[in-house]
């Protein structure tokens, strides 16, 4: 058995705008413990009147980064939680934080089968953290990308993915905008579906390793089209980012 997590006060070290409605916190932790790719942290807030109130989010950062870890954080209207950390939450504050959790959406690069990374929104964030751990480790087996956003400016991390596609063995990167897309936009414009999927998925060969992570919709569609195009549902790992209240 693993010991259980400690809350421990996190500092908050830099904030930065990744689009309109998100934004990526460094949280400092004076009990660092090195992540695995794709786990998360709890987020506790106490109110003056000692009410508590906790929310997940995903690791951001690669775990070769150290004393420190970046959460990236939707804005959601009326959300509880998020919007306390892009309203009310400046650098030098400090948030209780327990961490890192999640055993099973994980990936490491010691794994070396081929990867497939499926994004709805914010789902991006823990598949940017496997994408970060590859580029750190020197990763090279066969990798892609589908990032499925609103329009152009939903696009979280569009220059660092770019980057990484136009590095020496960096991974192939697909977008679809599905709302709005600019003039001269190449990518996809819809909604990811099995066509897309076999375009995409198919030069990876069958000992694939998928993992998704969005909206349970999403999330749950993508699954099933890539069994339906041959995929073994024990290669394919999932992640929903639901409310978890607290
Ligand atoms: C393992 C895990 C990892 C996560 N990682 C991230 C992450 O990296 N980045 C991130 O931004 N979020 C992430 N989330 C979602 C996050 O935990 C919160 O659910 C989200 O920030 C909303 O919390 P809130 O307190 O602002 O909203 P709440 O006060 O809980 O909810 C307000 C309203 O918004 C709705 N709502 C709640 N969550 C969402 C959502 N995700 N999308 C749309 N509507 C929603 C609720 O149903 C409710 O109507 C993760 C969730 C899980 C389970």
């Amino acid at each position: 058995m693993k010991p259980t997590l400690n809350w421990q006060i996190a500092s908050v070290a830099g904030i930065k705008p990744e689009t309109a409605s998100v934004k990526t916190f460094t949280l400092k932790l004076p009990a660092w413990m090195r992540h695995r790719a794709g786990q998360h942290y709890d987020i506790r807030l106490t109110a003056e009147d000692g009410y508590q109130t906790q929310r997940s989010y995903s690791i951001a950062s690669e775990p070769e980064r150290e004393a420190e870890v970046d959460i990236t954080v939707e804005r959601i209207d009326d959300g509880e939680v998020s919007s306390y950390l892009h309203d009310v939450v400046i650098v030098g504050d400090r948030v209780e934080a327990r961490g890192p959790i999640g055993g099973y959406f994980v990936w490491e690069a010691s794994m070396t089968d081929p990867l497939l990374l499926i994004a709805g929104g914010s789902g991006v964030v823990p598949l940017m953290s496997m994408l970060r751990h590859r580029a750190a480790a020197r990763a090279n087996n066969p990798t892609a990308v589908l990032y499925s956003s609103r329009s152009f400016e939903d696009v979280i991390y569009y220059d660092e993915l770019d980057r990484l596609r136009k590095a020496n063995g960096g991974p192939q990167v697909f977008h679809t905008l599905t709302r709005s897309q600019p003039a001269d936009w190449k990518g996809y414009t819809r909604r990811i579906d099995e066509s897309m999927l076999k375009e995409v998925a198919s030069p990876l060969g069958r000992s694939v390793q998928v993992f998704i992570c969005g909206p349970t919709l999403m999330v749950e569609s993508a699954a099933n089209a890539l069994v339906k195009i041959g995929i073994d549902s024990n290669q394919i790992r999932t992640e929903r980012f639901g409310p978890t209240g607290g």
